[in-house]
């Protein structure tokens, strides 16, 4: 196996909770022999399944990173039969700038898989996860949400996939997870995303949105962290008792492209319509206001079909080309 440049201060083999590093060496002007480190936490109790969280895939997406934060000093050896590793900021760079991507290379992290070792420091961290964490576990879960420019309704979502088996049980962990609503997606550009690296690897990856908007709230938390503990008893791993939500989630769809809704103007977005509203083809979405005169109508945008409003932009701010909402079908 072509080697790595990352070094991992914990043993993944070891009984008992370690709080670690994932080391990346990275000389720059502030830093002549420095390294990138991107915390990880393993706990682990004998033999049994492996289960791989993380959050901050996105460096601006805090549900996920307070909730696994929160995870990291609670989970107990004595909890869990088998392992968790738990990496609450993936992108660590991107988390320490409070960004989306990464202030050294502006790299997406999950628009980087597979990655590659000898790439940017964006493609050598996916290129680790790639070829020695993904391997290594039975489960795994990425706790996504809208970060600064988006918000969402809370979802658990799994995706469609060949191995129809594999895409069951992907299904019935979004569903375990108990957030308010489970979605089935397809991606708008699933080739470099780690949700894809983890699925062909042929492992039950369950991903989610939690919310957004640059920050997060005590429901939304609330939601992250039941979700969790529901991911890790439905791996095999946490010996304890679902945590159920007040209902069962309300089912979507986001079968195709069109479902995504992008602005082809610039200026200030003034919405008609709620998160999780339901929505008719044709009714007002929102308007597109032309800021570099007065005197003009504002752009109106109306729905193409027939759905529940799945995320709006959470930015008035308004650029041609943004995805400023996102129309989901009820199952
Ligand atoms: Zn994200």
């Amino acid at each position: 196996m072509e080697p790595t440049a990352i070094e991992a201060t914990v043993d993944f083999h070891a009984d008992g909770v370690q709080h670690g590093f994932l080391k990346l060496p990275h000389s720059h002007d502030q830093s002549a022999w420095g390294c990138v480190t991107i915390p990880i936490t393993v706990v682990k109790n004998g033999e049994g399944k492996t289960a791989l969280l993380t959050g901050g895939n996105h460096g601006d997406e805090y549900e996920g990173i307070t909730a696994l934060l929160n995870t990291c000093h609670q989970l107990m050896p004595n909890d869990i039969k088998g392992r968790v590793i738990i990496l609450p900021m993936m992108n660590a760079p991107a988390v320490t700038a409070g960004t989306r991507t990464s202030p050294w290379d502006q790299g997406n992290m999950n628009r980087a898989f597979p990655g590659s070792p000898t790439g940017s420091v964006t493609e050598q961290i996916a290129d680790y996860f790639t070829r020695y964490l993904i391997p290594q576990c039975d489960t795994a879960l990425d706790i996504h949400s809208g970060g600064k420019t988006l918000d969402l309704i809370p979802y658990a979502a799994s995706h469609r996939l060949e191995n129809l088996q594999q895409a069951d049980a992907c299904a019935e962990g979004a569903r375990l997870f108990g957030a308010p609503y489970q979605v089935q997606t397809t991606e708008m550009d699933a080739t470099s995303m780690y949700d894809t690296a983890v699925e062909q690897q042929g492992k039950i990856f369950v991903t989610t949105e939690l919310g957004g908007g640059g920050t997060s709230t005590p429901d939304s938390i609330a939601i992250t962290q039941r979700g969790i503990h529901n991911f890790l008893v439905f791996s095999g791993i946490l010996q304890d008792d679902y945590r159920h939500p007040p209902a069962a989630p309300v089912k979507l769809e986001l079968p195709d492209k069109h479902c995504y809704v992008q602005s082809e103007h610039a200026g200030i977005i003034e919405f008609s319509v709620h998160l999780g509203d339901t929505i008719k083809q044709g009714d007002l979405i929102g308007k597109v206001h032309n800021i570099e005169r007065t005197g003009t109508e504002p752009i109106p945008y109306y729905a193409e079909r027939d759905g529940i409003l799945l995320a709006k932009r959470h930015l008035g701010r308004i650029y041609i080309g943004d995805t400023f909402a996102v129309i989901a079908e009820p199952v």
